[in-house]
């Protein structure tokens, strides 16, 4: 029987459009550098590429948790059991500690593309007892908000019957491309669909392009009218939630941005097992404050010190 072969496809999300926007290096090291790593024996470059592939700030670390948590409280909710809002706390400050102890220790080396490693603890930044205390509080804060606000109730009380999407990895083809769309939760409520997005940190432009590229994901895969479509940022940590209802302008607008972000990476995109490597197709771009938070920052000899 024959194997099957791993290619190097371009697919995009707007996530991958944002780090190609920021910096064609950081891109080309994101997805391509370490392509094939699993193959390096004894593990060479590719696979260093990959390490730093998996970092994550502290910051992300939390948002990632609370993600996961209120997945969970969504989980047991279809099951029929409550979670309060203190053990929705809880299960995010245990998913935190788990994370933050494989980090700190040599725990993340046995499978570094599926464990945590903590940018803040690869590079040896040191992290004040304020930064640990801001995360935990900000935890509570979401857990706090996600269970009391009002404004959140048709959320909790939707009927897991009326559940559309929850936390699900799924993809659609556009222009011949994978595009990657994840809706944190998505319920209907009879022919409208609303469409829920957590958010940990503060409100970003990116945030509401985002958020259109999953009405177009709506569009596409359930066949609903973009009017029947409201889409809501909720700031769980700045205790805000922001509805965005979609309209068609707003919407074509989304679209022909994403079809000019993928074209130009579709000009750029190669399977670096087949095809040479162009490096002037991913220049850097230093500053600072960009380089200073970059995963591959010991990698790049381009990057701003
Ligand atoms: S260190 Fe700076 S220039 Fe280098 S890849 Fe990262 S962001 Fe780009």
């Amino acid at each position: 029987m024959a194997t099957k072969q791993f290619q190097c496809e371009l697919s995009w999300s707007a996530s991958r459009a944002k780090e190609f926007e920021r910096c064609r290096r950081e891109n080309w090291y994101g997805r391509y550098a370490s392509w094939g790593w699993w193959t390096e024996k004894p593990h060479g470059e590719k696979y260093d590429i990959m390490v730093h592939k998996c970092l994550t700030s502290l910051p992300a670390y939390a948002g990632d948790c609370m993600h996961r948590a209120i997945e969970r409280w969504f989980q047991l909710r279809k099951e029929g059991t409550a979670m309060t809002a203190k053990e929705l706390y809880e299960e995010a400050v245990d998913l935190f500690r788990e994370g933050w102890r494989e980090s700190a220790s040599d725990g993340w080396k046995a499978r570094p593309n599926k464990s945590t490693h903590l940018l803040e603890h690869h590079y040896e930044v040191p992290i004040p007892k304020e930064r640990t205390e801001a995360a935990r509080a900000l935890l509570e804060r979401c857990a706090n908000y996600f269970m009391t606000a009002p404004e959140l109730a048709p959320v909790r009380d939707a009927h897991p019957d009326n559940w559309r999407s929850l936390e699900t990895m799924d993809t659609y083809q556009y222009l011949g491309t994978k595009i990657y769309a994840v809706p944190d939760f998505a319920y209907s409520e009879g022919d409208r669909v609303h469409i829920w997005d957590w958010k940990t940190g503060k409100p970003r432009d990116a945030d509401i392009f985002q958020l259109h590229t999953y009405a177009l994901y709506a569009c596409e895969k359930w066949s609903v009218d973009p009017e029947n479509i409201v889409l809501y940022a909720a700031y769980l940590g700045e205790e805000q939630i922001q509805p965005i209802p979609v309209d068609l302008d707003r919407l074509s607008h989304a679209q022909d941005e994403m079809s000019s972000s993928l074209r130009e990476m579709m000009d750029v995109h190669y399977d670096p097992d087949v095809d040479d490597l162009i490096m002037e197709n991913w220049p850097a771009s230093p500053e600072e404050e960009k380089c200073g938070w970059c995963r591959f920052r010991a990698l790049c000899p381009d990057a701003a010190k």
